[in-house]
């Protein structure tokens, strides 16, 4: 259906709330982080309208609390992603043919009550069961899930009203029709806007949706359904499974209604799903063939011209690489500088980083968390020990400590190698590796930040030289999806920095953008003749 002429309401960018002290909302958030730590949920899958609990449960925990129990998910086996399938197809025709405006009125409503009476309920879960900061929570959990709802109904009508032109006698159009099949969703720990915006945004074009969360972000997971349900998502048109991901996941790429998988992770696990459906392509498995949007993995450079601001782009590094543990993948972790700035800006560095906490969450002072769970922890600290044993390395900050939970102090590494593998893999985690390199060998020095990494996600550059500025960003063109220029490569707004980095990085179809959007529709063309012609002879055969 086309209602091209209906209006939705302006997205405007949901303000970020301070959360200082004296603040309601922080008073808010405090009194919910303090409730919801003291009563532990059960997190079911959700399938057809109705909840499932296996009993096979697994527990929740704090990241920065081992002994904090947050509740426990209940893990279903793979038939559960048979049964999850069935209700989206059963619900299909019905969501399709649903006005885009009534669907539209449902993401609406869950921007509406995650702004209000849920803004403090997501952020806390997000704190509690991810290990965020109150204003890492709020950045992702509340502002960016609100602004992915908002704005991807406003791009929707747009899209609608995207029509080829008619000639005499004949008018066309083109139907904007969900996917065939149903389309799979698979959402990372680490952003909880994430989580909620990759099944909604295929469901919000109309197609029926199979999501399979994060083991460690369950519990986030929860609230975002329960918006959901209570902003009146129809039963069937998001299901959510809940079991082993390669068991679960592999169920569903062997359907053969999977129109599309909608990940982002690491690149590892993307590459395998792409694997897996090219096999289910190559042996005619599937009705269409599946899109495929993953973003992926990072390794996010920032680079210093000898003309950068010393001060500011210190700044730029511990927010760029620290803020969330490391943990985002736009997160800096190699950075280039050259040595004559090396000297102020290492003294700056070390002035920041033994002033930094990093500590229980819930105590706000801290800005930093813990590391999401033990195989990170053990991955992140194993190469901190290996660069205090390499004499490559400079070891220049670092500290770790599991007792109470997985924290891992802010780390400074400069290494003598730029191709080093701390300057190469993708460890996600608090560790900046730093490249100095000779002012004389600038050239050099900008290409192999180019050209080295098999990511291009995020990239920062700093000058004060605007010729320099533009001359990187030339050579850097390539380097990175989300370039910026005197800031820190995190933070991507929706309707501002649409999001997404191509190689290894991911397919770069930009998450709250048309763009994305798009490949979740499949257009049909209709031709109507108004009078057709009832002679069928050509004026040239005359
Ligand atoms: P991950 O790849 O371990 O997990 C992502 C999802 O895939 C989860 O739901 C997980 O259960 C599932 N999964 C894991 N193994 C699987 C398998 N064998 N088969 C099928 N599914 C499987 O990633 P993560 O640790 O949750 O998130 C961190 C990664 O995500 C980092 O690499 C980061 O750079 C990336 N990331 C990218 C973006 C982006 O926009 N480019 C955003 C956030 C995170």
């Amino acid at each position: 259906m086309i209602e091209s002429s209906i209006e939705v309401p302006v997205a405007i960018n949901e303000p970020v709330r301070s959360y200082a002290p004296g603040s309601p909302e922080r008073d808010e958030l405090l009194r919910t982080v303090s409730s919801m730590s003291a009563s532990p949920i059960e997190v079911a899958a959700y399938i057809g309208g109705r909840e499932v609990a296996s009993g096979e449960r697994v527990a929740m925990r704090s990241p920065h609390r081992h002994d904090m129990v947050l509740g426990h998910w209940h893990g279903g086996d793979p038939s559960q992603v048979d049964d999850a399938i069935a209700a989206a197809l059963a619900a299909a025709p019905a969501w399709a043919a649903t006005p885009w405006s009534a669907r539209a009125a449902v993401f609406l409503k869950a921007a509406e009550l995650l702004a209000t009476k849920y803004r403090s309920v997501l952020n806390a879960a997000t704190m509690l069961g991810q290990s965020k900061t109150a204003h890492q929570a709020e950045i992702d959990a509340a502002c960016e899930l609100i602004d992915f709802w908002r704005f991807n109904v406003g791009f929707l009508p747009k899209i609608l009203s995207d029509q080829p032109i008619s000639s005499p006698g004949v008018w066309n159009l083109v139907d904007h029709r969900p996917l065939e099949g149903f389309v799979l969703a698979v959402t990372p720990f680490n952003f909880t806007a994430i989580a909620g915006n990759l099944p909604t945004a295929p469901a919000l074009m109309g197609n029926v949706v199979v999501w399979k969360p994060a083991a460690n972000a369950m519990y986030s997971a929860h609230f975002i359904l329960e918006i959901l349900k209570e902003a009146g998502l129809p039963p069937g048109v998001i299901n959510m499974v809940l079991g082993d991901p390669a068991a679960m996941v592999g169920r569903a790429l062997a359907s053969r209604h999977l129109a599309g998988i909608h990940f982002t992770g690491s690149t590892a696990v993307f590459r395998s799903l792409w694997a897996k459906v090219g096999e289910g392509v190559g042996e005619g498995r599937y009705r269409s063939y599946p899109r495929l949007v993953g973003e992926t993995g990072g390794k996010d450079f920032v680079f210093a011209h000898p003309s950068a601001d010393v001060d500011a782009l210190a700044t730029a590094l511990v927010r760029g690489a620290y803020e969330y543990q490391g943990q985002k993948c736009s997160a800096a972790s190699r950075a280039y500088v050259p040595a004559s700035l090396w000297p102020a800006l290492r003294a700056r560095m070390m002035d920041v980083l033994p002033a930094i906490t990093v500590g229980d969450v819930s105590d706000l002072s801290h800005f930093m968390g813990a590391v999401i769970d033990r195989r990170a922890y053990d991955r992140i600290t194993a190469a901190v020990k290996g660069a205090l044993a390499d004499t490559g390395c400079e070891v220049l900050h670092h500290g770790y400590d599991d007792r109470d939970g997985y924290f891992i102090r802010p780390t400074l590494i400069r290494v003598d190698d730029p191709g080093h593998a701390l300057m190469r893999d993708e460890l996600f985690g608090p560790v900046l590796a730093v490249s100095v390199y000779d002012d004389a060998r600038y050239d050099e020095a900008l290409s192999r930040c180019a050209n080295d990494s098999e990511y291009a996600l995020t990239g920062a550059f700093w000058a004060r030289d605007r010729a320099a500025i533009t001359h990187a960003s030339g050579v850097l063109r390539q380097g990175a999806g989300n370039f910026y220029v005197n800031d820190k490569p995190t933070g991507a707004v929706v309707g501002q920095q649409p999001f997404g980095g191509a190689r290894g990085s991911g397919t770069n179809d930009k998450a709250g953008s048309a763009l994305n959007l798009l490949r979740w529709v499949s257009p049909r063309t209709v031709k109507e003749t108004l009078v057709p012609p009832t002679g069928w002879r050509y004026p040239f055969m005359g």
